[in-house]
């Protein structure tokens, strides 16, 4: 079986080791000089592989129960097994799994080591512009570079938009259309939120906090998360905030009012905190509002939230009074922030939308177009920060390049599917 792979990053290298051990002969394209550039900077150039708290509420896509099954049939175990049996060993660090040497680059050489010993043919520099069914020798024509291949089985795992530069990555997008796919909005996911007003940024441009933030759209709450979350002088980053981000890009690109809601007192339950900051106001009735914040929350934000709500730093408990402390000090509890955008694609981790997923069968054919297969990050599935995009790079890129190769995974889907409903929460 001769098979062509477009795109040799984390799920094209996967699906062509899968596919050569499958006894196909293997043709892997890549657009840049080098294989695996993206996974150079994986991790902030640790890789995180993948993450043992494992589930489907760290995916986003249209069919849950089908990805389950997909997951089912390429577990972390196997992704695990795989790099294992290649000499790369691997550690966890609170769940989130590297490479021992917490290098990504011992990922990519493990990669090239299989890629030469599988004799796979790996054509860099050329990026594919063209490809297409041939109804007479049902067989698929590629072309790049003003060449053209021949192939049995196609396999696009061209990635997306994601950190780079504009209007790069859409490849793999057009091809899919190509075949008749439907190609769901793209937009960054991953991705820090730009604030309207940035007075309050300025000031505490640098700061990061724990804290937790709600998103919420027109008035609905659409996700909570809890973390270190970073100020910047335009707005929010940090993982609690580039968790729900893909939400709040599609909700503006909807035309909703976007907020997120500051708690800058995340684990104080209401009353707890109330009853703290009774004791506090009582204590603190002969000093100022800067001395009652003492020892509170970190300095800049103190000052950035007294200036935001008019309050000078000298101003006397007494002279404002239970009622304006009250309500300033509550407002720590509920900061509403308006989002009038998501960074662009060039600082996102992943893209959101994509490939249809419901045009792609659990062994990751098209079903528009038999013969061909997708993998990665160019299909509308996209997950969490932590090792969860990868994990779906390396299962997607497994099945798809098994599968092109002609060895079906149904029957791994049936025999997985019992235990795994189990870890479905
Ligand atoms: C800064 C950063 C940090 C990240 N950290 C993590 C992390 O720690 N853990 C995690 O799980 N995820 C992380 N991600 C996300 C993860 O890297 C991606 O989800 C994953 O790499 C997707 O794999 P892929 O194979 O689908 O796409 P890619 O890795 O993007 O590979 C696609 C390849 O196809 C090539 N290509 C595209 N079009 C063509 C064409 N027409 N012809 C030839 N070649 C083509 C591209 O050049 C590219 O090499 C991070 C992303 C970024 C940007």
């Amino acid at each position: 079986m001769r098979v062509g792979i477009i795109g040799a990053g984390a799920s094209g290298m996967m699906a062509a080791i899968t596919a050569a051990n499958y006894n196909a002969k293997v043709t892997l394209f890549e657009k840049n000089e080098r294989v695996g550039q993206k996974l150079l900077a994986t991790g902030n150039g640790k890789c995180n592989l993948s993450n043992l708290e494992f589930n489907m509420s760290k995916y986003y896509c249209a069919d849950k129960e089908k990805l389950h099954t997909i997951f089912g049939v390429y577990s972390i175990w196997d992704m695990l097994s795989f790099f294992e049996s290649r000499g790369m060993m691997v550690r966890s660090k609170n769940g989130y799994l590297y490479p021992y040497s917490e290098q990504a680059s011992t990922v990519l050489d493990v990669f090239r080591r299989n890629l030469k010993n599988d004799n796979i043919e790996t054509v860099t520099d050329c990026d594919i512009t063209m490809a297409e069914y041939q109804k007479d020798s049902n067989t698929f024509a590629v072309m790049g570079n003003g060449k053209v291949w021949e192939f049995d089985k196609l396999v696009i795992a061209c990635g997306g938009p994601a950190s780079l530069k504009k209007n790069d990555g859409l490849t793999g997008f057009k091809l899919a259309e190509g075949f008749g796919h439907t190609i769901n909005k793209v937009v960054p996911g991953l991705v820090q939120l730009r604030a309207s007003d940035k007075t309050f940024f300025k000031a505490v441009s640098g700061v990061r906090c724990q804290a937790k933030v709600s998103l919420l759209a027109d008035g609905i709450l659409l996700g909570e998360e809890e973390g270190e979350v970073q100020f910047t002088d335009y707005g929010l980053s940090g993982i609690p905030i580039f968790q729900f981000s893909r939400m709040a890009a599609y909700a503006i690109e909807e035309g909703k009012r976007v907020c997120v809601s500051v708690n800058f007192f995340p684990d104080q339950e209401q009353k707890a905190f109330e009853y703290q900051m009774r004791l506090r106001y009582d204590y603190y009735m002969d000093s100022t509002i800067e001395e009652f914040l003492l020892g509170t929350i970190n300095k800049k934000i103190n000052q950035a939230m007294l200036k935001a709500s008019g309050i000078k730093p000298a101003d006397r408990i007494s002279q404002l009074g239970f009622k304006k402390v009250w309500e300033f000090i509550m407002s720590y509890r509920n900061l509403t922030i308006h989002i009038e955008s998501v960074n662009d694609m060039e600082h996102a981790q992943v893209c959101a939308g994509g490939v249809d997923f419901m045009q792609i069968s659990t062994q990751m054919e098209s079903m528009k177009c038999p013969g061909l297969y997708f993998a990665g990050e160019v299909i509308d599935v996209d997950g969490k920060c932590g090792g969860y995009n990868l994990q779906w790079a390396w299962t997607s890129g497994y099945i798809a390049g098994r599968n092109a190769a002609g060895s079906s995974t149904k029957s791994l889907e049936v025999e997985n599917h019992g235990e795994e409903k189990h870890a479905e929460n």
